[in-house]
């Protein structure tokens, strides 16, 4: 028998090599077809730039009831309250004295306090306020790093007011202002860029024509105050204010303001995408 075995290898040496050959072969390609079928791509998957279509549905709360409180009068002398990076424990405060003098304003909110202070973003919605996107982050380092981090950082924002209030808002302040230069350090242009998106997706971004300056370190009421009434003129006043945490000199110097203003015959309104838009120059 083994004699057999031995003498037919011998005899068909050659076609037993081929054979082992190419079942090696096939053995080999089919594993490589099965790899092949399984890799995952090498590239990182990037999604979609978010342009906001108003199409996604998102979960809606019950509409807020707007009060009839707190009117916009335009005039040939207007004046826009607006309060940037809120809201904080101050808002209410803030929300209180606008009642009081019934009064309309626009807040640019940031992700920082929103949950803790929804109830302050369903009073400003509810009293017929602008409730404004600012940022999510507001990390220029972040938001300024591409035009797909900014839109992204907005859409945040966007979607978790709301949850809040069930609108999704459409006045825009960026960061810094659209003249800001800190920009440049992250991306050469992005302001341009990001402002011309803006527009042609119908959002409409706001600067300011009055600084109360009370964003450059704890500044007295008085001179708050000073700041702002020293500046307010005929036309169009769009007033920079803040409501974050450190910022309680505002609330105080906020009712004298209203009282001068008043006084001396101006009216008060809220932004809207009809608001003239005071913009400043953009220089990145
Ligand atoms: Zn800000």
């Amino acid at each position: 028998m083994q004699y057999h075995i031995k003498d037919f290898i011998l005899k068909y040496k050659l076609p037993i090599i081929i054979i082992i050959c190419l079942l090696i072969n096939i053995i080999l390609f089919s594993n490589y077809l099965i790899k092949l079928n399984t890799k995952k791509p090498k590239f990182k998957e990037i999604k979609p730039l978010t342009v906001f279509t108003g199409k996604i549905n998102y979960y809606e709360p019950k509409k807020i009831k707007i009060q009839n409180i707190n009117p916009s009068i335009i005039s040939n002398k207007t004046i826009y309250l607006t309060f940037d990076d809120g809201p904080s424990y101050l808002t209410d405060t803030i929300l209180d004295i606008l009642k009081q003098e019934n009064i309309p304003a626009t807040f640019f909110v940031t992700s920082n306090q929103i949950f803790k202070y929804s109830n302050s973003i369903k009073r400003m919605y509810a009293e017929n306020h602008t409730v404004a996107l600012h940022t999510s982050t507001h990390k220029y380092n972040y938001i300024y790093a591409s035009e797909q981090n900014y839109f992204n950082d907005l859409n945040t924002l966007r979607m978790q007011v709301s949850k809040i209030t069930g609108h999704k808002p459409r006045i825009i302040r960026l960061p810094g202002g659209s003249s800001n230069t800190v920009s440049k350090k992250y991306n050469q242009g992005i302001i341009t860029r990001i402002t011309n998106k803006l527009t042609q997706n119908n959002f409409y971004y706001f600067d300011w024509n009055i600084d109360s300056k009370d964003a450059s370190g704890k500044l007295s009421k008085e001179v708050i105050y000073q700041n702002v009434v020293n500046k307010i003129h005929n036309g169009t006043n769009i007033i920079l204010m803040h409501d974050s945490s450190t910022k309680k000199t505002t609330t105080e110097a906020l009712i004298p303001i209203i009282k001068y203003a008043k006084k001396n015959g101006y009216t008060f309104a809220k932004i809207t995408k009809n608001t003239p838009s005071i913009h400043h120059h953009i220089k990145n």
